[in-house]
């Protein structure tokens, strides 16, 4: 008999088992994994940088339909952190998530806010957790798919094969399936009586309807973006803007397709509303372009904005061609109006498949503060499978390791009494 199972040695169930047994090492944990390997996830994170977190905590870049606020303190690691010239010292005083990444070798480092492992890899990451698993002599069970969890007379039964006190799920959410996340854990949780809220693909890139969105393909610049859901502006994100074939992408659209896919099944209008050009006015943009009067529209505008932008533009007003003294009054305050509005119909987002995380899921509020089943005792979740989900730029990452020392804690506290 186990005193605790881990299911999925991802981020988070590798946080967990490492840091409950750093709390006691007497207990008995076992980290069950589908894979062959741990972290596979983990490894593609950042671009493969993996970036661990973020100092700029504000919670509002934390998504959940239940009270996340009440999470705040912990996710808060500002406050705790030394930094100096953006490295933070070795020191293993406080109990946030990067001191315990310290103490499983993981030094992190700062770059425009996002914390990164000092080696830059994801790789050193996942690592670094394997060989403190071995050094902690924490069993793991690779290629085992948990499929089944009871509770019978108090004890939790996983597959009719491993009986433990407790059972931690960190299966994940249901994003980038093939790396292991299939989103098992739900039906897991369901059995217990738990609510999931709906599944969407969150962080990830919006299909467009626009009719020169090929023409824009590999365009990528810094802008202003606005979501607008049936004419009304519901958020805006500053940062770079990319153009696939079919879709509008990047960091600052990813952020903003959080509730897109919802949206589209209630029918709703959805655009994407940029500002190409948000440090000048349009009197200066107009002044800039009438000095080129004798260009091609195009070719002015190709000055100031990319210059396959300014095909499309030019070709979507019926103006391509035409020289900047043939273009009438009318005319230049189309131009003017689509350089800080253009508009981009949003017919689709991107699937689980290519989505980064997963917004729904475990309903929060179903777990005590210490995010134990309010269902059934003994049993706890962490990470993706619960219904929070962040922004890009490591507040992902920190809720899976936040979480996991969240319930660490819980369960050397219960298991004590
Ligand atoms: C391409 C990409 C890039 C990302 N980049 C970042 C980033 O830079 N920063 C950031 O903060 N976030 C990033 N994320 C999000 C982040 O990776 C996840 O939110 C985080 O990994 C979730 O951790 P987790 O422990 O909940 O789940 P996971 O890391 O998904 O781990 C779950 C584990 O459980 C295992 N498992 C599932 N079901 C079972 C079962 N039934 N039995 C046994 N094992 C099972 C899986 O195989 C897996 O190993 C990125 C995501 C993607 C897809």
């Amino acid at each position: 008999m186990y005193d605790v199972v881990v299911i999925g040695a991802g981020a988070s169930g590798l946080m967990c088992s490492c840091a409950l047994k750093m709390k006691n090492h007497n207990l008995k944990i076992l980290l069950l994994e589908k894979n062959d390997k741990v972290g596979k996830k983990l490894l593609i994170t950042g671009n493969g940088r993996c970036n661990l977190g973020n100092l700029n905590t504000d919670i509002s870049n934390y998504n959940s339909s239940g009270n996340i606020n009440k999470f705040k303190k912990y996710l808060d690691i500002r406050k705790d952190l030394n930094l100096k010239n953006g490295i933070i010292p070795i020191c293993l005083d406080n109990e946030n998530y990067i001191e315990y990444l310290k103490c499983i070798g993981i030094i992190t480092k700062e770059d425009d806010k996002k914390l990164y492992p000092y080696s830059n890899q994801a790789i050193s990451v996942c690592k670094s957790f394997e060989r403190y698993l071995k050094y902690l002599n924490i069993d793991i069970k690779y290629n085992y798919d948990v499929t089944k969890v009871e509770n019978i007379n108090d004890v939790f039964s996983i597959n009719d094969d491993i009986k433990s006190k407790y059972v931690v799920v960190a299966t994940g959410g249901k994003t980038y399936p093939k790396t292991g996340s299939t989103g098992a854990g739900y039906e897991i949780l369901k059995k217990f009586g738990h609510k999931i809220e709906k599944l969407y693909p969150s962080l990830t890139y919006l299909k467009t309807d626009y009719k020169y969105i090929k023409d824009l393909f590999g365009v990528r610049f810094n802008g202003i973006v606005n979501l607008n859901v049936n004419g009304i502006i519901k958020e805006t994100e500053v940062g770079q803007i990319q153009f696939t074939k079919d879709s509008v992408s990047g960091i600052c659209v990813f952020n903003l397709s959080r509730n897109v896919k919802k949206y589209l099944e209630e029918k709703k209008k959805v655009n994407l509303i940029i500002n190409l050009v948000p440090d000048y006015s349009d009197y200066e943009l107009e002044r800039y372009i009438k000095t080129f009067k004798d260009y091609k529209i195009e070719d002015a505008l190709s000055g100031i904005i990319n210059n396959k932008i300014a095909s499309a533009i030019t070709k979507q007003l019926k103006v391509h061609g035409k020289l900047v003294k043939q273009i009438n009054e009318n005319e230049i305050k189309s131009i003017l109006f689509t350089i800080h509005n253009i508009c981009f119909n949003i017919i689709q987002t991107g699937d689980f498949d290519n989505a980064q995380v997963t917004s729904g899921g475990a309903n929060l509020d179903e777990f005590t503060d210490g995010l134990e089943s309010k269902k059934r005792k003994g049993l706890y979740a962490i990470g993706e499978i619960l219904d929070v989900d962040g922004k890009c730029g490591g507040y992902n990452l920190s809720w899976a390791f936040t979480s996991a020392l969240i319930v660490s804690n819980e369960i050397i506290k219960t298991s004590r009494k």
